[in-house]
């Protein structure tokens, strides 16, 4: 049987657009049973064309299509987006060669659609570094900031996360006198992504939602807002560098790809690495004397301070002379302290791009170390070889956790021998 994915029904309610399919084939066990993808914003999209409304539904989907040499069939689409699909098919293509794309879209009527631009710019905002970053960058554009939840299950529940993350950002909105575009979706439910995994992740070489997904769903989320606002660009911050050539969906040779009715995407930041980052930031604050609460720990009310995440931001904060308190960052115990008995737990998991970004901080604060406001800090960390500690700490842990199961095989076969000869 063929492999087929059929939008069957697109029914939109004021603030509300639903998607119920149909699957067929060998694809299905990618799917939840459900067949069903929705978005909800925070203003009435009742007004925009179908054909501007399938580019989520399409967007989420397409990615597993070509790996899967599928077919996706949709009564309507916007000219502009269906047009870009090759150029992001062979961006794809050449971030992942280990596999063959394939795969067909099938379309009734393409649709031209066209607009001219009230809005030069919006930007997704989670408020996180990256975001802050490019916010910066453009704010002379007054971005509208659009930020996402996309992971409702088949319905919209009550979210803690999602409402701390509202209220962050709608604050930062008020503040900085720009609108904020709220949506909520489906989008990191709706399909069985472990079972992707299980069929393509070794030959991918990277997760189905990080190395295919991610980026095309939170971008494309936005785009029927962005059309009803008539805005002219997109911007999503990077989350790479381009020193260090990431397999990820999230990057310039996609997103850049991306064309809607007339508007365009933008990926910023590419050129600066996560330091450089915090460097935009802090001297941004700085100059305002307004302290922006940074919001780095993924699907949490507030930043953990125990993850490797929010650790190295903060020490890449400390080595732009600043204290991470301010940023929203906030311990009991002595910084040095909490960064030293971190390390001692976790360095054994860095790899390589960890390490290069860690390194990256440490360099930092060698060269602005007349501003590090934590002197017992400078003390061992401008030294600190995150690669020897690596290797030290895993001959550490693999003797720690070894010697106790050779001692209990060493117990068992003795024991063995021992029963068999009474
Ligand atoms: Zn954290």
């Amino acid at each position: 049987m063929s492999k087929e994915v059929v939008l069957e029904k697109l029914v939109t309610n004021q603030k509300r657009v639903d998607f119920y399919f149909n699957v067929k084939g060998g694809i299905q066990k990618y799917f939840k049973k459900s067949k069903h993808l929705f978005f909800k914003y925070n203003l009435d999209i009742e007004e925009v064309p179908t054909s501007i409304l399938t580019i989520p539904f399409i967007a989420n989907i397409i990615p597993l299509v070509w790996l899967t040499n599928s077919k996706i069939i949709v009564p309507e689409l916007d000219r502009a987006f269906y047009d870009c699909l090759p150029k992001l098919k062979e961006a794809y293509q050449d971030m992942f060669p280990e596999v063959k794309l394939g795969g067909e879209i099938s379309v009734s009527s393409i649709i031209e659609n066209s607009y001219t631009p009230d809005h030069e710019a919006a930007q997704l905002f989670s408020g996180g570094l990256d975001a802050l970053a490019t916010f910066v960058r453009i704010r002379e554009k007054k971005p509208i900031l659009i930020t996402e939840f996309g992971w409702h299950k088949d319905h919209i529940e009550n979210s803690e996360v999602w409402i701390q993350d509202m209220l962050h950002v709608t604050e930062f909105g008020k503040r900085k006198k720009l609108s904020n575009m709220l949506i909520e979706s489906n989008y990191g439910t709706f399909l069985n992504a472990s079972i992707i995994d299980r069929d393509f992740a070794k030959k991918l070489g990277d997760s189905w939602w990080h190395g295919l997904h991610h980026s095309l769903a939170i971008i494309s989320a936005a785009i029927p807002s962005a059309f009803l606002l008539k805005v002219e660009c997109v911007y999503i911050a990077s989350s790479f560098f381009e020193g260090f050539k990431a397999k990820c969906a999230s990057d310039p040779t996609v997103d850049n790809q991306i064309r809607f009715a007339s508007g365009r995407v933008f990926h910023d930041g590419y050129e600066l690495n996560r330091q450089d980052k915090v460097g935009v930031l802090v001297n941004y604050c700085k100059k305002n004397n307004e302290y922006e609460k940074l919001r780095v720990c993924f699907l949490k009310e507030n930043n953990c301070c125990n993850c490797e995440k929010c650790i190295r931001t903060m020490v890449g904060i400390i080595g732009e002379g600043e204290n991470p308190e301010k940023f929203g960052f906030v311990t009991s115990t002595n910084l040095s302290t909490h960064i030293k008995v971190f390390l001692e737990e976790n360095v054994k998991y860095f790899n390589g791009s960890k390490i290069m970004q860690w390194n990256l901080a440490k360099y930092k604060m060698r060269e602005n170390r007349e501003n590090i406001q934590y002197q017992d800090l400078l003390e061992w960390f401008l030294n600190y070889d995150f690669a020897l500690e690596r290797k030290k700490s895993l001959i550490k842990y693999r003797i720690t956790k070894f010697i106790p199961i050779i001692k209990r095989r060493i117990y068992t076969k003795l024991t063995n021998i021992f029963v068999q000869n009474t």
